[in-house]
């Protein structure tokens, strides 16, 4: 995987056809000024770009639905399956390379959404020969511990996340609510190559167990990584919040498909298509109470990050309900991590409680 980053010259002028559909304006009318203002932060316009606009008004058009789209690079070749791909004719898109750089960097950030792999920008990183990870293929989960020495938890540990919860063997009992403070806040939403996430400036946070946890981000898996009474989820949320003594605390919320969440809306619609990318959203936008299910039960144990270097001492709060987004929300993220979740962990001899 490595090679594809290292040729000077990858992509190869394919041209662009835009026939039978045409990336017309946003219907919306023109975007947001904090939108855009962040997605040509980097420099001016370049055939990246472009393509990436061209892609998120594609999105906005709903032209996707309707469309194959190819996305075609040396090595990968990615196709965006959608309802009627296989009567809808093929679309092709590619890299004008007039700047080796510049095509080296759109190739490095288009792979890292194609693969979920994020190439290193690094000098530390670029001096390794070791894949970096992935969900699959050679840097996948079964390979993440022999990754770097860092990354040894992941195959040592013995308190890793995700688990499969199973109320048979969960312990039953009084447990304290969590108290959650959520309040409009202001957010970032990055592409980082294997999730979207935001992250999250205010003043929002958790106590629960005596302490209280400020929340930094929250980032989806598609499916969910938590599994619960042998049933999986269409997506999980991750909610990360750390104490003063720095330790970690994860509320997970369950996602099924229904109706349409209005914060995945705000998320979605500022959320960078390219790899290493993020975007601004406007003021007070980021509200975690609209994602929070009415009923806040939930399973707590101790796990582990659920990506290297999978560091333990995690405390884990998996809410019992799951909320809805509609099949439109699932879609599209699904569009571009087909699978981000690392498959379930040995419970070994951890207790797992329902709480409240
Ligand atoms: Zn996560």
């Amino acid at each position: 995987m490595h090679s594809i980053f290292r040729a000077p010259l990858l992509v190869s002028l394919v041209g662009l056809t835009l026939a039978p559909f045409t990336f017309a304006a946003n219907p919306h009318g023109s975007e947001p000024a904090e939108s855009h203002a962040a997605s040509t932060k980097k420099s001016t316009a370049s055939p990246a770009k472009d393509i990436a606009e061209q892609l998120r008004s594609a999105v906005e058009n709903g032209d996707l639905r309707k469309k194959r789209l190819t996305l075609v690079s040396t090595g990968i070749d990615k196709k965006f399956a959608t309802d009627d791909a296989h009567t809808a004719p093929p679309i092709m898109l590619a890299a004008a390379t007039v700047n080796p750089q510049a095509s080296r960097n759109y190739i490095r950030t288009k792979a890292a959404v194609m693969t979920g792999y994020t190439a290193p920008e690094t000098s530390s990183d670029d001096h390794s020969h070791s894949p970096h990870w992935s969900y699959e293929g050679d840097g996948g989960p079964q390979a993440w511990g022999k990754l770097k020495p860092e990354f040894n938890t992941c195959a040592t540990g013995k308190r890793q996340s995700p688990i499969h919860i199973e109320d048979a063997v969960t312990l039953q009992g009084p447990a304290e609510a969590i108290q959650i403070n959520y309040q409009p806040s202001n957010g970032v939403v990055v592409n980082n190559g294997h999730t979207i996430q935001v992250d999250v400036s205010g003043d929002n946070s958790i106590t629960v167990r005596g302490s209280t946890y400020k929340l930094l981000q929250f980032h989806f898996h598609h499916p969910s990584e938590e599994r619960i009474n042998y049933k999986s989820y269409s997506m999980v949320a991750h909610l990360v919040h750390r104490n003063r003594e720095g330790q970690l605390a994860v509320v997970g919320v369950l996602l099924d498909p229904g109706v349409a969440n209005s914060l995945i809306n705000n998320v979605w619609t500022y959320m960078p298509l390219d790899a290493g990318d993020s975007v601004r959203m406007p003021v007070g936008l980021v509200d975690l109470n609209e994602l929070l299910p009415k009923d806040q039960r939930y399973y707590q144990f101790m796990g582990s990050l659920t990506t290297p270097p999978c560091t333990e001492g995690v405390l884990w709060m998996v809410l019992k309900q799951a909320v809805t987004l509609s099949r439109d929300q699932l879609k599209l993220f699904g569009q571009l991590f087909p699978n981000n979740a690392r498959p379930v962990q040995s419970v070994n001899a951890r207790a797992i409680r329902e709480a409240q």
